[in-house]
């Protein structure tokens, strides 16, 4: 008999993790490889949420807290909710979990029995296909090409609802195309949810921040106050306040399944980190100017990359309207040959050869599921990111 559970067949390690490790092996290696593999912002995490967690642990608050976080932390998430995105939810229908990734996994634990489907636009986060395997669902993929901009369209949402259907999971603006939905694209999705009383909807808000061009963040919730019972809306502090190491997420639901998901944390991780929750809290209360001034940032960062990969002969790069990803489509250099003649089939094809001849470490899109694009983080200094589009100019010349 295996050691191995079934469940582990399903599913595949994170690509994106994996191009990052092998960027990491091969500069310790001694390779001089420009990693923008990241989706981690390149910002330090504000000085007085730092300062916030050592007074939490100077105060003793180093022990177990609720397993659903503190009342503190939950206090300054329900003032967040109300303040940002004109959402009341009660105490009790709120969660806060070691990362928005470990909320959503609670979140599919607790809903999905085998065969439910959870309906997941293309291209769309890693995580949601495998996750939704894990909990023994079953991911239906829909693709939004770039002539839709990446976005769901209404009609294509109504022909892939069935009875099985039990999620819709959205996530703008998207790692990895950028698309962010404006209050009319989310009005026209949800209309459709509000017609089928078996499809809930899964708001993945972790870049809500990350928005350009003067465009306004929208959450399903807010955009059809009617879904709110049907609507879980996820956050973190991961990506707004650079806290991805401190593993903090959270999320607003109906209490019905944010105690089913206190459930399934009680006997696995227990709480989230009471230091981290403490570090939280001081981010959601404390000033948030430095919030758009990093969003300026990641914007120009933005112009910068597009303007010099649509340079590049064969690349085609959309302009994202948030997050710090491009997701520029290679499809100009499919079939073409390495000096070395090697045929460069797909995008994979390509990642690799970007990553041997430039030591530009990139994610292939069909880690995105839609192909053939190349997802690129912008959570670089201007500088490497300037050498690392010279780099690729340089290799992609080569192609013939
Ligand atoms: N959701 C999306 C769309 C992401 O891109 C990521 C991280 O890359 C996460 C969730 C995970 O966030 P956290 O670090 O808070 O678990």
């Amino acid at each position: 008999m295996s050691l191995l559970s079934p469940r582990v067949d399903r599913i595949k390690p994170s690509p994106s993790s994996a191009a990052t490790q092998r960027a990491r092996e091969l500069r310790a290696a001694g390779r001089d490889v420009i990693a923008l593999t990241a989706g981690e912002p390149d910002f330090p995490t504000p000085p007085h949420v730092c300062e916030a967690a050592v007074e939490a642990m100077k105060r003793g608050e180093t022990r177990y807290t609720t397993i659903d976080g503190t009342p503190e932390v939950k206090e300054a998430i329900r003032a967040k909710f109300k303040r940002e995105n004109g959402l009341e939810y009660a105490s009790y229908q709120i969660a806060v979990a070691n990362g928005a990734k470990h909320i959503i996994f609670n979140a599919l634990m607790a809903t999905l029995a085998p065969g439910d489907e959870v309906i997941i636009p293309a291209p769309h986060w890693v995580s949601y296909t495998d996750m939704t395997l894990l909990a023994e669902g079953v991911p239906v993929v829909l693709p939004c090409p770039e002539e839709q901009a990446f976005k769901l369209r209404a009609a294509q949402l109504e022909a892939a609802i069935t009875p099985r259907t039990k999620w819709l999971l959205l996530n703008s603006p998207c790692n990895p195309s950028g698309a962010t939905y404006s209050r009319e694209e989310l009005k026209a999705l949800t209309d459709v949810v509000l017609r089928h009383p078996q499809v809930h909807i899964l708001s993945d808000d972790v870049y809500e921040h990350i928005v350009f061009d003067g465009n306004r963040f929208c959450t399903p919730a807010q955009v059809e106050p009617g879904l709110f019972e049907r609507t879980l809306t996820v956050n973190a502090v991961s990506k707004t306040y650079a806290m991805t190491g401190w593993r903090i997420g959270y999320a607003g639901g109906p209490a019905t399944l944010i105690g089913a998901m206190r459930k399934i944390q009680s006997q696995s991780t227990t709480n989230a980190s009471s230091v981290s929750q403490a570090a939280a809290r001081a981010a959601l209360n404390g000033p948030q100017d430095f919030v758009p001034e990093r969003a300026a940032a990641f914007q120009a960062r933005r112009d910068r990359v597009v303007a010099l990969l649509s340079q590049i002969p064969g690349l085609r790069c959309h302009k994202p309207e948030g997050a710090f990803y491009l997701y520029p489509n290679c499809a100009g250099l499919m079939g073409k040959c390495t000096p070395a003649g090697r045929r460069i089939e797909n995008d994979q094809d390509l990642a690799i050869y970007l990553l041997e001849a430039a030591e530009v470490a990139v994610v292939q899109g069909s880690a995105y599921s839609l192909s053939p694009y190349f997802r690129i983080s912008i959570a670089a200094s201007i500088e490497l990111l300037e050498e690392a589009c010279r780099r690729m100019q340089r290799a992609c010349a080569q192609l013939v």
